[in-house]
């Protein structure tokens, strides 16, 4: 079969090494002139990323083995090993592994428009555009998705967050994270300072709005100046976002594969990827595949539903309660890509945390699935 993948972020790359790999024609249509920038993510990591048995020495940064939560009055360290990449080379790590297999990279080229069961791609380089017209194409092409546009499929109630982020020098305890919640210094979502080293760290903001705003407050609180600056875009996870129309599945962030909670969209993008891969290779049913990954994201959305109700004195509480060793032994044994047993056991150990639950009577809706 003749795939064509728009977009080689590292869930296109991923998606484009599994099917190479089974003997597929692979296509990888990146629009810009190098993989992996420019740079729009912190690289972060749970150790989930383990499940995919991939040698993570070219693009490893950091390993962490605890993350400090604070409140505007409280905070808490839960022990974890998380991971902190160089997207650059995270992203190369898949795309070299898919090219191995056999795919075809096309740097500077982007798609344009569809044409009947034609794709219009342009390539940049030489100004010229041709067409192509594969078995099947995969929209990984980032949550503004021009493909999936083109196909129909992106859900209009669909959303973003801007996330805004510095490096930064300064004196970091490399072996450890942290975020900040509340509404004077991240509404909606947290600030976080995620060490390189001991010296230098990613530090940034994510919001739906003003999002320059709480960024230069933070880094003015916190006393750093800009050494590179990046910005993007992040989705908020759609449970109606339809996968598959035509030929065309739609993939990772296109897809809105992000935990509501903390924006990462690696490890659920790089699942859905394999949910993909299946379809394609074996026939099996797509939404069947990918069920694990949706019911999860879909409990990270409803946290976030009531996250966004939260007064800094809810997250005080949050803070207190998860700083409590029956509690703290719950966060260190799951990681967040599955809330599930998060939930339950904390409700069940800790059941002040049902006082939260009062914005659920306030906001039924949001809780029918
Ligand atoms: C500030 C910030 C911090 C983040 N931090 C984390 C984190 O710590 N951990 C985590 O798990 N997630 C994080 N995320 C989210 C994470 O970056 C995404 O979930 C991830 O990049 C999704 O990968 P992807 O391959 O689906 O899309 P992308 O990485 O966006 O790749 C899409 C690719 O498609 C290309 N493309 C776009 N349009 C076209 C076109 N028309 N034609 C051809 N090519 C095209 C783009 O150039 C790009 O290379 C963060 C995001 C932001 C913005």
């Amino acid at each position: 079969m003749n795939i064509a993948i728009i977009g080689a972020g590292p869930i296109g790359g991923y998606a484009a090494y599994l099917l190479a790999k089974a003997g597929h024609s692979v296509e990888l249509y990146e629009e810009h002139a190098q993989v992996g920038c420019p740079i729009q993510c912190t690289g972060l990591l749970t150790h989930d990323f383990d499940q995919f048995n991939l040698p993570k020495d070219s693009f490893l940064v950091n390993t962490f083995r605890k993350c400090t939560v604070s409140s505007p009055h409280f905070s808490t360290t839960i022990n974890q090993k998380e991971y902190l990449v160089s997207r650059p080379k995270f992203d190369w790590f898949f795309v070299e592994l898919a090219m191995k297999e056999g795919a075809q990279l096309h740097l500077n080229h982007s798609f344009l428009r569809k044409e009947g069961k034609n794709l219009v791609i342009r390539d940049s380089a030489h100004k010229t555009e041709k067409i192509i017209s594969p078995d099947i194409v995969i929209a990984a092409d980032g949550p503004l998705s021009k493909t999936a546009k083109a196909y129909g499929m992106f859900h209009p109630t669909r959303t973003n967050y801007i996330g805004i982020q510095a490096t930064v020098e300064g004196k970091f305890d490399p072996g450890g994270y942290e975020a900040y919640f509340g509404k004077e210094i991240c509404p909606g979502l947290f600030a976080w300072i995620v060490p390189e080293s001991a010296t230098i760290a990613r530090v940034g903001v994510a919001t739906m709005k003003n999002t320059k705003h709480y960024f230069d407050t933070f880094m003015q609180q916190k006393g750093f100046t800009v050494k590179e600056l990046q910005a993007g875009t992040i989705p908020v996870y759609c449970s109606e976002q339809v996968l598959q129309k035509e030929n065309c599945y739609v993939l990772g962030d296109a897809a809105g594969f992000v935990k509501a909670t903390t924006l990462g969209g690696l490890v659920p993008g790089l699942k859905q990827a394999e949910a993909v891969a299946k379809s394609i290779l074996e026939g099996k049913d797509l939404e069947k595949e990918v069920k694990p990954v949706r019911t999860r994201l879909w409990l990270h959305l409803k946290l976030r539903n009531l996250l966004d109700k939260f007064s800094d004195e809810d997250f005080d509480k949050m803070v207190k309660y998860m700083d409590q060793p029956r509690i703290r032994a719950i966060l260190e044994q799951h990681t967040r890509e599955n809330p599930w047993p998060i939930v339950l056991k904390t409700l069940f150990r800790e059941p002040r945390f049902l006082y939260f639950m009062r914005y659920l009577v306030l906001d039924i809706g949001h809780f029918l699935p």
